[in-house]
């Protein structure tokens, strides 16, 4: 007998006639003998709606009613799902993320796991029934609901993988594998049959939403095997491990894009030494997560400073900018949003020369002009208007001899917001 944990996405469980298709793949999985622990999202869009709802009384959300806020979500699903399965003859049992054992860190809506102590779920396991657990929930320690941040039920199947050593982990969503770009913008991207966790933790970094970042980290870490496929059919999915089978000599591997950017400008900030410890260290005193970081040259012995943050989070910056400029004078704020970085992935980049230059001639093909740009040894990010982005993620796929022979995306349905 093998041990799976099967998650199935907000999606998949969208209405109750997809919780009766996932209890019904559930059931055949256990009644091919194997242990079955299922974890869920909330139902369809129940997160963002109950986000909406809760700005319509504040403008100032308290991040600690958040999480108590939006973790009913998850709750309703794995309450129904139990009732979906009882209902077709076997034997199950939900629990909430506390109840599974899923201890975090304080800090509310992006809280990291730091223990997990899945006896119940073993328990039942032994028993024999069917164990659901809701995802994206734990606690800390001094007893306070938290959230793993958004799309983090992922990250609560691929931990509780690790925890009680299953044998794998399936991602059921609506895709039915991970792709070399989106396949719901590029109807030509080609599924991967494997990926490592190196290019698949770097695409999900920058945006590709099919699994949550610290997914693919936990995964890694823990040698877990994880497995993303349909909840819609029965395609085999893709495999993420240590090395992939992807095509040897193939140079970018996959386009992942990040619709939420937003660009702050400090202008004619006092060129001394510490200014930017003391900007930056006093964003992340706030837990504000700053990604690309630009400094223009110093003229006049002032500089200008330009960064991204993801759009949610720029009121929040732009407050701790203004809060130091006692202490970090500058002349200017300035901020964009709805920016898109564009991002290409690939561990064979670091040996290929011109892969960047490649991407600036496609962007300015379209006549769209570049306004950052970031680059590792495995990608190379380019900060853009929204606008054109469908197309630019277009060109670069063919550019880059991604586009697959046949037509090969067959999706699930499309009703997300
Ligand atoms: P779930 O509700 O199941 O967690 P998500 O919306 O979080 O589903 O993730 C699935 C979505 O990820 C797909 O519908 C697809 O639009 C998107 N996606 C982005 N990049 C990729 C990719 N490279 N391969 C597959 N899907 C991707
Ligand atoms: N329901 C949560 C969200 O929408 C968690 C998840 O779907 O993984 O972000
Ligand atoms: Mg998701």
């Amino acid at each position: 007998m093998s041990l799976f944990v099967m998650k199935f996405g907000g999606s998949s469980v969208g209405d109750t006639e997809r919780m009766q298709r996932v209890a019904k793949r559930v059931a055949e999985k256990k009644e091919e003998g194997h242990g079955c622990v299922v974890v869920v999202s909330a139902m369809g869009d129940t997160t963002d709606d109950l986000i909406d709802t809760a700005k319509r009384l504040s403008d100032n959300l308290p991040a600690r009613e958040m999480d108590m806020l939006m973790t009913t979500g998850e709750q309703i699903s794995i309450s129904l799902l139990s009732i979906a399965i009882q209902a077709i003859g076997h034997e199950a049992v939900s629990f909430t993320g506390w109840q599974a054992g899923f201890e975090t860190e304080a800090n509310h809506g992006s809280a990291r796991i730091t223990n997990i102590r899945p006896d119940r779920v073993l328990k039942a396991l032994e028993d024999g029934k069917i164990v659901i657990v809701a995802g994206f929930q734990g606690m800390s320690e001094d007893g306070e609901i938290t959230t793993l941040g958004r799309g983090g039920s992922d990250t609560t199947a691929v931990a509780l993988a690790a925890a009680i050593q299953a044998d794998a982990c399936e991602i059921y969503t609506d895709v039915d594998g991970i792709y070399s770009t989106d396949p719901r913008i590029v109807k030509c991207a080609r599924k991967l049959p494997s990926i490592s966790y190196d290019e698949m933790l770097e695409l999900a970094n920058l945006g590709a939403a099919v699994l949550h970042p610290r997914a693919v980290e936990y995964a890694k870490h823990n040698s877990v095997r994880l497995i993303v496929r349909s909840s819609f059919n029965y395609n085999e999915g893709t495999v993420v491990e240590e090395e992939s089978s992807m095509e040897q000599g193939v140079v970018v591997s996959g386009i992942a894009y990040d619709k939420n950017v937003a660009r702050i400008s400090i202008l004619g900030v006092s060129d001394v030494p510490g200014v930017l410890a003391g900007l930056f260290g006093a964003l992340a005193a706030e837990r504000v997560d700053v990604d690309i970081i630009v400094q223009s040259g110093s003229q006049g012995g002032t500089a200008d400073f330009s960064f991204t943050v993801n759009g949610s989070e720029v009121e929040r910056a732009l407050q701790v900018i203004e809060s130091t400029r006692g202490k970090v004078p500058y002349r200017e704020l300035t901020s964009e949003t709805e920016l898109v970085k564009v991002s290409i992935v690939g561990a064979g980049m670091v040996s290929h020369p011109g892969v960047a230059a490649e991407m600036f001639r496609v962007i300015s093909d379209q006549g769209v002009s570049i306004k950052m740009v970031s680059t590792s040894e495995i990608k190379v990010s380019c900060v853009i208007e929204g606008e054109k982005v469908k197309d630019i993620i277009a060109a670069l796929h063919t550019a880059y001899n991604l586009d697959a022979q046949e037509q090969a995306f067959v999706g699930g349905p499309q009703d997300r917001r």
